[in-house]
């Protein structure tokens, strides 16, 4: 193939006319009228519509300008009402009530500009700030200010991650930092995708390890499969991978789920005997999943010794490290997930202990080459072979959708601004908040009783114990009544606005509070508060 870079390619005699109403800066007049705008006053823009700023009026320049500076400060307003512990988390309406104070209809005509920056103010004035320091609902919390920069900036780019053509700098970003990643992970080469949440990077994983067992399932189907193939993962695992087993046609009856301690951690030796018994039917394990950090108890499951049965077995491996993948980043932390380094695929969302802005995921493979291999298709009119540049760089083919959003930039910078130290600061301030947690609530243990004494990650499991339930003796009956308690004090918590934390009943226990700690802005006050509001809030129930 012909290297020539596109520079050496002769320039066409002439270039053509270029209309001056289609690119404001290409003749000196018009790049003069442009300046002398910006420098301008803008017009009051409240009475404007869309039609006078650019592109539909050429000379809107400074319109425009100050119709974003608005909608910048809305956002710099929200984002400084986040971190003000005096304003509620939320504002809570039902949606009837909802419904009649905002106005969502889609109208006839145009609205004109002020209608809609009223618009913004009020889409954010009923949303819940889940970057407060009091929010604990999710296992995605926090504002990162410099992510958010780097959001704002995506948006105005506004490219589409399918090839390098039309995202040349995003792609080289995102191969630098998915390169850094599998350093942490310590894959010594390999390949890495950005997907649309962890659920679908799951998914790629199973997807690469049928392919590397059958290549010719891509084509053939499947009659392509010489049996039943299964798959293995704890129950306490993520409910994408029952969503993968559906969705590749093996059904969710031959995802085996495999016993958990009463940590919640995977049991080795019960995965090699459910891999046996599969076998002993003539069925094909193929692929096993281990979590590192559980979604509800926050377990790792024991990476080292599951690695061994796969070795044995000759199964992929693969980590769901979807909600603890950030424990690499700090030496204090990183031995949970020992034996990471033997896996074949990990699944790593930077959207949760990351602190990253939704949406961000990500899923690397040890091999180089599969997943291309995999999802390849050759659409002609995207990636084309004969491209004035190297077209390993056009990422587009390696995954199953067509268009990807650009999810690295905000990812970038954050990583950027902290570097690998500041990294391993953001972790284990996490960590030192969970365990100023636990031991407010060991103290309060007449209010408050743990499901685990020792969390591995910031998952904290707990029930909140009202006033007349602290005497009742132990039992089947409390424990009930318990249950029953949590969901009225979620509620009553919404209602104040003071404070967000989850709660879900797991395996026999009745409903009980997992409080997460994933936001930076999250310190000892936060907690101290949470102890009193919560007591104040449930005393009477
Ligand atoms: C959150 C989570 C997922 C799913 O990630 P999404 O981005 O929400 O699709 C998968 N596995 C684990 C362990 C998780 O915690």
């Amino acid at each position: 193939m012909d290297r020539r870079s596109p520079m050496s390619i002769p320039a066409p005699a002439r270039s053509p006319r270029i209309s001056p109403r289609c690119s404001p800066c290409s003749s000196p007049a018009t790049a003069r009228r442009f300046k002398d705008d910006i420098e301008a006053m803008p017009r009051n823009i409240d009475k404007l519509l869309y039609t006078d700023l650019l592109p539909f009026d050429i000379t809107g320049g400074p319109e425009t300008r100050e119709f974003l500076n608005r909608v910048a400060d809305i956002s710099t307003d929200f984002v400084e009402k986040t971190f003000d512990r005096g304003c509620k988390i939320l504002d809570f309406h039902q949606p009837e009530q909802l419904k009649e104070v905002l106005d969502l209809e889609i109208p006839a005509d145009p609205l004109p500009l002020d209608q809609l920056l009223h618009d913004c103010r009020d889409a954010l004035k009923y949303q819940v700030k889940t970057g407060h320091p009091r929010f604990m609902n999710q296992l995605s919390c926090g504002l990162e200010v410099i992510s958010l920069g780097g959001e704002w900036l995506t948006a105005a780019a506004n490219i589409n991650m399918f090839t390098y053509e039309i995202a040349p700098v995003f792609i080289l970003m995102e191969q630098a930092t998915m390169r850094h990643m599998r350093k942490v992970i310590g894959y010594k080469n390999g390949d890495s995708i950005m997907a649309p949440g962890g659920s679908v990077s799951n998914l790629y994983a199973a997807l690469a390890a049928r392919h590397k067992m059958f290549p010719e399932y891509k084509e053939k189907g499947l009659l392509a499969l010489k049996g039943q193939l299964v798959m293995f993962t704890s129950v306490h695992s993520h409910y994408s991978l029952k969503g993968a087993a559906a969705s590749m046609g093996l059904g969710t009856d031959n995802l085996v789920l495999v016993p958990v301690d009463d940590k919640g951690r995977m049991i080795p030796a019960e995965l090699d005997r459910l891999i046996e018994e599969q076998k002993s039917k003539g069925n094909l394990p193929f692929f096993v999943c281990a979590t590192a950090g559980t979604t509800v108890m926050g377990a790792f499951d024991p990476l080292n010794p599951i690695a061994d049965i796969c070795e044995k077995h000759k199964l992929w491996f693969h980590v769901d490290a979807a909600w603890g993948g950030g424990v690499l980043l700090s030496r204090n932390t990183k031995h949970k997930m020992a034996g990471v380094e033997r896996s074949n695929s990990l699944t790593w969302n930077p959207h949760k202990l990351m602190g990253v802005l939704l949406q961000c995921s990500t899923v690397h493979f040890q091999e180089d080459g599969l997943l291309i291999s995999c999802n390849q298709m050759c659409a002609d009119y995207l990636f084309q072979q004969d491209k004035p540049y190297d077209v390993t760089y056009d990422t587009g083919d390696k995954v199953i959708q067509c268009g990807r959003h650009n999810d690295i930039f905000k990812f970038w910078l954050l990583w950027r601004s902290k570097g690998d130290s500041g990294f391993e600061k953001h972790i284990d301030h996490l960590f030192d908040m969970t365990a100023y947690l636990v031991e407010k609530l060991k103290t309060n243990n007449d209010k408050f009783e743990l499901l685990n004494d020792e969390p591995e990650l910031t998952n904290v499991c707990f029930w909140y114990v009202p006033y007349r339930l602290r005497t009742m003796k132990p039992g089947p009956e409390r424990h009930k009544l318990l249950g029953e308690v949590q969901p009225i004090l979620k509620g009553r918590m919404m209602t104040a606005g003071s404070l967000m934390i989850g709660y879900q009943p797991l395996d026999h226990h009745p409903n009980f509070f997992r409080n997460i700690i994933s936001s930076q802005a999250v310190c000892r006050d936060d907690i101290d508060f949470m102890i009193v509001e919560m007591d104040r809030l449930g005393y009477d129930l």
